[in-house]
């Protein structure tokens, strides 16, 4: 099951999209399942959960592991020694604490700004207006241990889909502006690190690919419905 839509999805995906398997909530056997698959990307939301996961499959060769969920600034240095790639950057100040965090760890973390584009009340995510007056400080290039490489976003959580396709161009755009205002003339000759555009869920992705996605984020469609009584033993309800 879980291998074959792994494979079903990889399958649809051009060139330059890369799937991250969202794997919260599942066990660490559901991963190795993946693992074994051939998926290397996976995605947690929870650092104490994925703190367990990673000693529980330390060793897998090549496994790297995506935050994507809120992250609060004192659980960062839990995930700083070994994370890949942190989606959920959204406020100015985790930037500094996953920066010293990194510097600690003797690493440059790899973070995407995640963009509130979604017609709903959410607290989490720069607008769009918040994250061009982040780039214009320049705070950002202060922080010698974080890697900004682009933009995170989700969708409005509604059936109607040209919402959704507003929503990502909203985000696709803003990522665009960013890279060529802020990033490209940084790096004059070789490719700009910041390149990643991490949009699309289990429902949305298609429309997220169109939309020129590079990160597909999908739990639901791979693994199953989340059984929040199981793996949230260690998880409190405001964190879910
Ligand atoms: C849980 C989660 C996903 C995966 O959602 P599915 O609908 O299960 O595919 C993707 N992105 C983020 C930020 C999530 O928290």
């Amino acid at each position: 099951m879980i291998a074959e839509e792994i494979h079903r999805i990889t399958e649809a995906l051009p060139h330059g999209v890369r799937l991250v398997a969202v794997s919260k909530y599942h066990p660490a056997e559901s991963i190795r399942e993946a693992y074994d698959a051939g998926q290397r990307l996976f995605g947690e939301s929870h650092a104490q959960e994925l703190q367990r996961k990673h000693t529980d499959l330390d060793g897998l060769d090549g496994l790297q592991w995506h935050f994507i969920g809120h992250l609060q600034t004192n659980k960062v240095k839990f995930i700083a020694p070994y994370v890949s790639l942190i989606h959920s950057a959204d406020s100015p100040r985790l930037l500094n604490e996953i920066n010293k965090q990194a510097q600690k760890a003797g690493r440059v973390i790899s973070c995407l700004l995640q963009l509130h584009v979604a017609q709903e009340e959410t607290k989490f995510g720069f607008t769009p207006d918040e994250a061009l007056a982040y780039l214009d400080s320049g705070a950002w290039q202060q922080l010698a241990n974080v890697q900004l490489a682009g933009v995170m976003a989700m969708a409005t959580n509604t059936d109607d889909s040209h919402r959704i396709h507003d929503d990502f161009t909203l985000a696709r755009r803003f990522f665009e502006r960013a890279r060529n205002d802020y990033f490209a003339p940084l790096s004059p000759t070789a490719d700009t690190p910041f390149a990643e555009l991490s949009m699309g869920m289990s429902d949305d992705w298609h429309i997220a690919v169109d939309c020129g996605s590079t990160l597909i984020r999908i739990g639901t469609q791979i693994f199953g419905q989340r059984d929040y009584g199981s793996e949230g033993g260690m998880i409190s309800e405001t964190e879910k």
